[in-house]
């Protein structure tokens, strides 16, 4: 589903992702793991394109994203596709990240139809269908007619978990949805995570949360300073770390 092979990322001249290898199957789910600043949200950010690649390739879904080499800090696309393919792509990969942004002016329904109205042209009937089913789903079908302000941030979190999945999508990408709540709201967001994992969906999910990444990853990533370090299942990777620069992080977070 998710083939990234030999990706480098450059800020200027920083050197970001310095040759990521990762394989993500259909229906798996992938926990990454690593500290601050080794380069996982640009990865996640690399893989719908909000971040262009600077060399290597990466693949969704059999649709070649990014093709790019590096030769003497110029970078050659060897693959360019258009904006409206490129927009296509992104639309059927859903993105959760540490803040919410829901659109603030809008009730819990509206944000989650808004949408799939806007980008598929779905009638108003089939939208709020589609909202309806998913917000019962995350638990929130008492909070539709809510604006943002009035709900809790993990509610809050639910919904833009609702909103990234009205649009059906294929891949979901978390980026530490959790770390910006009240430790007594964690639980329901990673609640409803595992309950997506469990119906199939193939999510790569930035966490420190290892309990979740034990509990619900078929894959557990390990990244430093833009690379992989290690991956394996989570009884390798966190129960058995083979990399001393792994083992040093897990002794300082478990
Ligand atoms: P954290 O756990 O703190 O979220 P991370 O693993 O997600 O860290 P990234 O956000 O991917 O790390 O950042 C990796 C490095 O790239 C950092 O040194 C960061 O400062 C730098 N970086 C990220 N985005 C940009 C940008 N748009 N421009 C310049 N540098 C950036
Ligand atoms: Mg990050």
């Amino acid at each position: 589903m998710v083939e990234i092979s030999a990706v480098h990322k450059f800020f200027g001249d920083l050197h970001v992702l310095r040759g990521v290898d990762l394989e993500v199957e259909r229906g798996e789910v992938c926990v990454i793991l690593g500290p601050s600043g080794s380069g996982k949200s640009t990865l996640l950010r690399c893989i719908n394109e909000l971040e262009r690649i600077s060399a290597g390739r990466i693949v969704v879904d059999g649709e070649l994203m990014g093709l790019r080499e590096v030769t003497r800090g110029t970078t050659t696309e060897l693959h360019r596709r258009s904006d409206k393919d490129i927009a296509r792509q992104r639309s059927r990969i859903g993105m959760v990240f540490q803040r919410f942004n829901l659109f603030p002016h809008m009730t819990t329904l509206d944000n989650v139809m808004e949408a799939p109205r806007k980008v598929r042209g779905w009638d108003k009937a089939r939208a709020r269908t589609k909202a309806e089913e998913l917000l019962t789903m995350v638990g929130l079908s008492d909070r539709m007619e809510h604006y943002p302000a009035q709900l809790s941030g993990g509610q809050q979190q639910r919904v833009a978990i609702a909103r990234a999945l009205a649009m059906e999508p294929d891949l979901m990408l978390f980026d530490e949805p959790t770390s910006a709540l009240d430790p007594e709201l964690v639980g329901e967001v990673l609640a409803v995570m595992k309950q997506l994992a469990d119906s199939g969906m193939t999510m790569l999910v930035v966490t420190h949360e290892v309990g979740f990444a034990r509990e619900v990853a078929d894959q557990v990533v390990f990244m430093d300073e833009g690379l992989v370090v290690e991956r394996g299942t989570a009884a390798e990777v966190i129960g058995n770390p083979q990399q001393s620069r792994t083992r040093d992080f897990f002794a300082k977070v478990l």
